[in-house]
């Protein structure tokens, strides 16, 4: 090795936590735009009140709004903190869904045996790095929709189907899952969601889940297993219901003022991808 361990993961830590501000800095974009037709690429960011465009410095992921002292520098008005927020949560998210799947030794290693000593040989040898691009996959998807899905109430099909087929090739390059146990998990993940939001169509006469939760579930249950995805649904309930009853208690809006799901379903599937054979083992022993 070329460098010695602790500076190896410091260089990492940087270039992850730069990485995923860039990142959270698409995202944001994508979250502002996708839902109102525009362009991902076209124009450049600019000022929603004067449409003045940013100035290079305001660009800088996180540190940018800082920078420009949290105002545009044309006309004045202030420049949402949820920008430089998701930023933030987008780098520190990166360094965390990484250093907490596999070691920058263990990386290297993956990408170029010979250059590490102990890495693993075999079909096992990309496991790690499959885990990593999944957690980020799933992570990635999750914080568009969540803005997204809160502004808007909708979760748009561009992520949700367009996310699906690589879901399936994550899940599918996941040896305790493989292509068939994708294929079933993206099928009862949408398939119970469906299920639930018929039944309650039926029963109450609206509509209480929108059909991009179905879709939304079909991409998770991929990458998650049919396991994985029930827990998914069970504690997105739970989450809902909390942040519902702690909501209607607050504001007395009352629950028919219904919560979108997207977030819960997001938060819940990064619990369970992170967190799935602990949550199993805890609640059903060792299998
Ligand atoms: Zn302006």
């Amino acid at each position: 090795m070329l460098l010695d361990e602790p500076t190896l993961n410091i260089f990492f830590a940087i270039f992850l936590f730069a990485f995923g501000a860039c990142i959270g800095s698409f995202l944001n974009v994508v979250a502002h735009r996708l839902p109102r037709d525009k362009s991902l690429i076209r124009p450049r960011s600019h000022c929603p009140s004067c449409s003045a465009p940013v100035p290079a410095l305001g660009l800088i992921p996180v540190f940018g709004w800082f920078l420009v002292r949290m105002r545009c520098q044309n006309c004045g008005v202030k420049v949402s903190w949820v920008y430089p927020a998701v930023e933030l949560l987008c780098a520190v998210g990166t360094v965390f869904l990484f250093f907490n799947t596999l070691s920058p030794a263990q990386f290297v290693g993956t990408l170029w045996p010979e250059a590490a000593l102990g890495s693993q040989l075999g079909a096992m040898r990309f496991q790690p790095l499959i885990a990593v691009l999944t957690h980020l996959f799933l992570f990635y998807t999750a914080v568009p929709l969540t803005l997204i899905d809160l502004e808007h109430r909708i979760l748009p099909d561009v992520i949700t189907l367009g996310g699906t087929p690589i879901a399936l090739f994550l899940g599918g390059a996941n040896v305790h899952l493989g292509w068939q146990g994708a294929v079933v998990g993206a099928a009862v993940g949408s398939g119970v969601l469906f299920f639930v939001a018929k039944t309650y169509e039926i029963i109450r006469g609206r509509e209480g889940l929108g059909f991009g939760d179905v879709k939304y579930m079909a991409l998770i249950g991929a990458v998650v297993g049919w396991q994985g995805v029930l827990l998914v649904l069970g504690l997105a309930s739970v989450l809902g219901s909390v942040v519902g009853i702690f909501l209607g208690l607050r504001k007395q809006a009352g629950l028919q003022t219904a919560l979108p799901f997207g977030p819960f379903l997001a938060a819940a599937a990064l619990v369970v991808s992170l967190w799935q054979p602990l949550i199993l083992n805890f609640f059903f022993g060792d299998v």
